[in-house]
């Protein structure tokens, strides 16, 4: 009994932190770029359960549902308990219909309007995480099984880059990117995150991807590995404090690198194919125009939010690629949607 008990809490517990998770959902959901009943690898069906208010009902009903007892199998007189809606079982998590059915190769969609969240359910009838990739679509699913958002494979994608910030003028780039519903890339220097970890969170809260991009902006070049290593380490440590989650790219300082860079860097070293030249002109104008000029697909373009001029071009920037049919998309979402990258590697664009 102890056990069973035991168990039992575990599965309330796990239920409550779905609850609770599913709660504060769709503050960071992305809008979807891409539809996935169109996606012929995803066989899609969606149903709306009532809410959040049945997954806590569904408490009691999974509770018992696990272990049958040979009691109930031996007389088969006692009323079979059905299991509906979400249930965890050995850690992972099923939808069963209203009639007990468990559900299979089928979205789930529970709320309605901005607190729609959808679900999908692979064909052993397990509750997707993570990223997943099909020939059309590249899915982003939260930890608790929400869809983040999608990205279109099949249309243009650009990674916009900023670098040598986090300041003061990263959010007025973070608040033009959330209109547009797209993500950017921030190439952050260590030594300003505590400083400016307000303005860091939000672009993260926010989907953009937050990159390394050295302690105190040396040649990486110049220095020793142990030094490199600091440099990257202490980085990468500050950036975790603030959003939870460690770079997996580095933007080496004046993209320089070499072979100790390569060996020590241990992430895929980010470059650029297009540099607006923000930097030298300071121009809001000239960096709009720039990236006009040479916007093509699968391009990373380089630029600077510590520049008041680079972030008051945003939304021009933004609102003007999207409307030729870019999704804005981070490094790390362009190299899962268009190729692969390995530590130590040079990337200059994802075509
Ligand atoms: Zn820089």
């Amino acid at each position: 009994m102890k056990r069973k008990h035991g168990m039992r809490t575990a599965i309330l517990l796990i239920l409550m932190s779905l609850i609770l998770s599913a709660a504060e959902a769709g503050t960071a959901a992305g809008k979807s770029t891409a539809d996935p009943q169109t996606d012929p690898e995803m066989t899609v069906e969606a149903e709306t359960p009532a809410g959040n208010g049945s997954i806590a009902a569904d408490e009691k009903t999974n509770a018992g549902a696990e272990s049958e007892t040979a009691a109930q199998k031996a007389t088969g007189a006692a009323k079979k308990e059905i299991r509906t809606g979400f249930q965890v079982i050995n850690g992972k998590t099923y939808y069963y219909s209203k009639k007990g059915k468990r559900v299979k190769s089928k979205w789930i969609t529970v709320g309605k309007g901005k607190k729609k969240k959808q679900y999908y359910f692979n064909k052993k009838g397990v509750m997707l995480t993570g990223k997943v990739k099909t020939k059309k679509v590249m899915y982003y699913f939260r930890e608790d099984g929400v869809l983040d958002h999608t990205i279109d494979r099949t249309k243009k994608m650009i990674a916009l880059t900023y670098d040598d910030g986090p300041s003061l003028y990263t959010p007025i780039i973070v608040k033009a990117l959330k209109k547009a519903g797209g993500r950017a890339t921030f190439f952050v220097v260590g030594e300003r995150v505590s400083t400016y970890k307000k303005q860091l969170k939000q672009a993260f809260d926010a989907g953009c991807e937050i990159g390394n991009h050295s302690w105190d902006h040396s040649y990486l070049t110049s220095l020793s590995s142990a030094s490199l290593l600091r440099q990257i380490e202490r980085t990468n440590e500050a950036v975790e404090k603030v959003t939870g989650k460690t770079p997996v790219i580095l933007r080496p300082p004046y993209g320089s690198v070499n072979s100790t860079v390569r060996s020590y860097a241990g992430m895929p070293l980010i470059l650029w194919n297009e540099d607006t030249l923000d930097w030298k002109t300071r121009n809001t104008y000239s960096t709009i125009s720039e990236v006009k000029r040479c916007a093509s697909d699968g391009d990373i373009i380089l630029m600077h939010d510590i520049h008041k001029p680079t972030a008051n071009a945003a939304a021009e920037i933004i609102q003007w690629l999207t409307s030729e049919g870019y999704q804005l998309v981070t490094v790390s979402e362009l190299a899962d949607c268009r190729g692969k990258m390995k530590d130590g590697e040079k990337y200059y664009q994802f075509r």
